[in-house]
């Protein structure tokens, strides 16, 4: 299925240069591997195992996740036994997830955006996504950010005010929830694929590799919806999940203030950094529409699955760790920690920009002060249309080709070092992350590299690094 296209080429300075074919191919992979099966199978099985052994070692061994393994392996406990002591399956926590799902498929769909209208620079409301490879663009709305003020203000009003539950509970039902968000993970995985079989939202943006377990694991359907609004990825993406995250944390800091009268600066840190990357992703909700999750994957375990459970239960591990070694940081080293998360969310930030920027002017702006350079490129899309892009060669752009994901590495490393050197536990994320986006970097360049042929090339030739420059 990959269509063969004749592009135009044109030079750094936008002079055309010779014709050529090359296959054009989008998103995911359309075969298999037996690499890629067995990683798949092997995540499919072992994933939602990998989430419960971060969460118990926390519950039962004080967040060690060597001493589990040493008490198998020497026979001081048994999987059984593990399996036993941890809090099962509870009515209660199937009542709070419920309620927190449907209020925000509520927020989702019967609140349109207002935010957009009074606060200045924010681009909410109907907004387009890029472009699919059918060649369609969808509509979306935007209220990300809307959703997460009234979720917030609510759950401040309720701690101050209301009284209708403790902050603490979601610590207090962290492992009954993580049954549910595991039953609606597979739930929605298993939904869309049967969707994307029997009633597809857009057949043309189907993409069928031959094999069940990938398909299943990377997504048929582009862009799965329900009615005209209830889009899947949009919805899974951010919400339940992201706008889960900074209550967790706030969970996490109500249980620290709980068990010791008093919240560490740590914890003041783990919140504060985090919270501002979650505001960032509702503050440019409109803008990750054009971002790979969006524009390039399909929809299937890998998002459905990854956003209820991996994302909720993983990206919060400091503050989960916090609750049970309430670390005080030394001036200097809080200092430090948050210097790190401040100029890592500069880069990550301030690169996106450059490129949104870039991309909305077609050029026509002025980075760092200059007029970018760029290469230009044509490809032609599965519907056969031909389209020309530039790629921009000037900026944070010119000093290396994913300079946005080293801004959030180094974020995610302050996340980490927040939590002191006591454990390996909170570190997790930052050696999670780090094969999140050079996994990523390398698949998005192998796409790009497919979709530009020898303008890539040219690309590479011109900025020479992917994440450090002079290093990778
Ligand atoms: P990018 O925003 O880097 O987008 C990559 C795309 O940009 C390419 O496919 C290409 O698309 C275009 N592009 C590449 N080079 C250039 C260039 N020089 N000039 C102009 N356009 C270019 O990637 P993502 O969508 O992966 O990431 C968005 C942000 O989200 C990142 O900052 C990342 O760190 C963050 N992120 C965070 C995650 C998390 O779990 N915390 C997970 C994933 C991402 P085209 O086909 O249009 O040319």
């Amino acid at each position: 299925m990959e269509s063969t296209r004749k592009r135009t080429q044109h030079s750094t300075n936008g002079k055309p240069s010779e014709h050529t074919e090359q296959p054009a191919q989008w998103g995911r992979a359309w075969e298999v591997d037996w690499f890629s099966l067995i990683a798949v199978i092997g995540l499919l099985c072992f994933a939602p195992f990998i989430v419960f052994y971060f969460v118990m070692a926390c519950d039962q061994y004080q967040c060690s996740i060597t001493q589990p393994l040493v008490e198998l392996y020497g026979g001081q406990t048994t999987l059984f036994t593990i399996w036993d002591r941890s809090p099962s399956f509870t009515w209660s926590a199937v009542k709070i997830y419920a309620i927190w799902v449907g209020f925000q498929v509520f927020l989702y769909m019967c609140i349109p955006d207002v935010t957009h209208k009074f606060i200045p620079g924010y681009v909410g409301g109907v907004q387009d996504g890029a472009r699919t490879p059918a060649g369609l663009v969808n509509k979306y709305e935007i209220n990300g950010l809307q959703c997460w003020l009234i979720t917030h203000a609510l759950w401040f009003a309720n701690a101050q005010y209301f009284h209708w539950f403790t902050p603490t509970i979601i610590f207090d039902n962290w492992i009954p929830l993580m049954w549910c968000t595991n039953i609606l993970g597979y739930a929605v995985s298993t939904f869309a694929f049967i969707k994307a079989y029997f009633f597809p939202t857009n057949s043309e943006d189907c993409k069928f590799t031959g094999n069940i377990f990938y398909n299943y694991m990377m997504g048929i359907e582009f862009n799965p919806r329900i009615g005209k609004w209830f889009d899947f990825k949009l919805f899974f993406n951010g919400r339940p999940g992201i706008v889960a995250w900074t209550l967790i944390n706030l969970s996490y800091m109500a249980k620290q203030q709980e068990l010791y009268g008093h919240v560490t600066n740590s914890m003041i840190l783990v919140n504060v950094l985090q919270a501002i990357y979650v505001l960032d992703f509702f503050w440019n909700e409109a803008w990750y529409l054009k971002t790979i999750d969006i524009c390039h994957d399909h929809f299937g375990w890998y998002l459905g699955w990854g956003d209820c459970v991996w994302l909720p239960y993983l990206y919060t591990l400091q503050g989960l760790y916090l609750v049970y070694h309430p670390v005080q940081l030394s001036d200097a080293h809080a200092l430090a920690v948050l210097l790190l998360g401040l100029v890592g969310y500069y880069i990550f930030r301030s690169t996106n920009h450059q490129k949104d920027l870039f991309r909305r002017t077609e050029g026509s702006c002025s980075i760092w002060g200059r007029k970018p350079t760029y290469i230009e490129c044509s490809y032609r899309s599965a519907d056969g249309g031909i389209h020309h892009s530039k790629l921009m060669t000037s900026g944070f752009w010119g000093v290396a080709r994913h300079f946005n994901y080293t801004g959030d590495l180094m974020g995610s490393l302050a996340y980490c070092a927040a939590c002191g050197f006591g454990h390996i536990l909170p570190y997790f994320y930052i050696v999670y992350m780090t094969i999140l986006l050079v996994h990523r970097c390398v698949r998005d360049e192998h796409r790009c590299g497919n979709k530009y042929g020898k303008d890539w090339k040219r690309y590479t030739d011109a900025v020479p690094y992917r994440l450090i420059p002079g290093v990778f």
